[in-house]
């Protein structure tokens, strides 16, 4: 994502009610800031927050988390959920590699990654959010048979991310290469990338992996 430079976003979500500041003190209880004990679902790098918002109105009995590394980006779904209010959604500027400071062992439910950076030079293969490096992190934070549903329109990341979880014994329990033709959509919300390729022709693609019962 090319990063405009917006004047005081940090500020801004720092004095908004609506993003959650120091989100690392709620390590282990994120349930009781939701207050309830419905399960906890995050989205990695949610970009302006689309599908976030379309998840939490549609389910209101699970709670969601919106991830997102910068603050210019985070600003617009922070902005969203001003508007929407929704109870079961909270915000926070964070980033990836700093899951396990974030969210205890078991602590989440399912890991959304919609539309991840591809990182395509080989070299920045562990940067990729489908790496082993994130997955050995996933393996922590998700719950037994735990699931990570991820959805891109570039085929080099969608097969590394097959492999990649392949590789550490995920069990895949679905994959498409072309999700807008499978019969059964109603239920798929729209994140602002897969709005905006598939609108111009570009398949999405989906897989959903459900986390090892023995680590590697
Ligand atoms: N999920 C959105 C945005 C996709 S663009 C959509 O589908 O429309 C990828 C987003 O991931 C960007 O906003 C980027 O800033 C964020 N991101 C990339 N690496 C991240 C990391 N390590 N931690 C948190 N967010 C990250």
């Amino acid at each position: 994502m090319r990063l405009k430079n917006v004047p005081g976003a940090a500020e801004y979500i720092a004095n908004s009610p609506y993003a959650t500041p120091d989100p690392q003190q709620h390590k282990g209880n994120w349930k009781a800031l939701f207050g309830n004990d419905h399960p906890v679902r995050l989205e990695i790098g949610m970009g302006k927050g689309q599908f976030m918002i379309g998840m939490s109105e549609a389910e209101p009995d699970v709670n969601y988390i919106g991830m997102e590394k910068y603050s210019s980006v985070i600003k617009r779904a922070v902005q969203k959920q001003e508007e929407h209010q929704l109870p079961n959604l909270k915000l926070i500027c964070a980033d990836a590699a700093d899951l396990e400071d974030l969210f205890a062992e078991s602590e989440i439910d399912r890991i959304y990654l919609n539309f991840s950076d591809p990182w395509p030079k080989d070299r920045h293969w562990k940067r990729r959010l489908s790496s082993e490096v994130f997955l050995k992190k996933y393996e922590i934070i998700l719950r037994d048979k735990g699931t990570v549903e991820m959805k891109t329109d570039n085929v080099p990341l969608f097969d590394f991310s097959l492999e990649s979880f392949a590789d550490r014994g995920w069990e895949l329990l679905y994959v498409t290469r072309d999700l807008h033709s499978e019969p059964d959509l109603k239920d798929n919300i729209m994140t602002e990338y897969e709005a905006k390729f598939s609108a111009q022709g570009k398949p999405v693609m989906k897989l959903v992996a459900m986390k090892p019962g023995i680590i590697k």
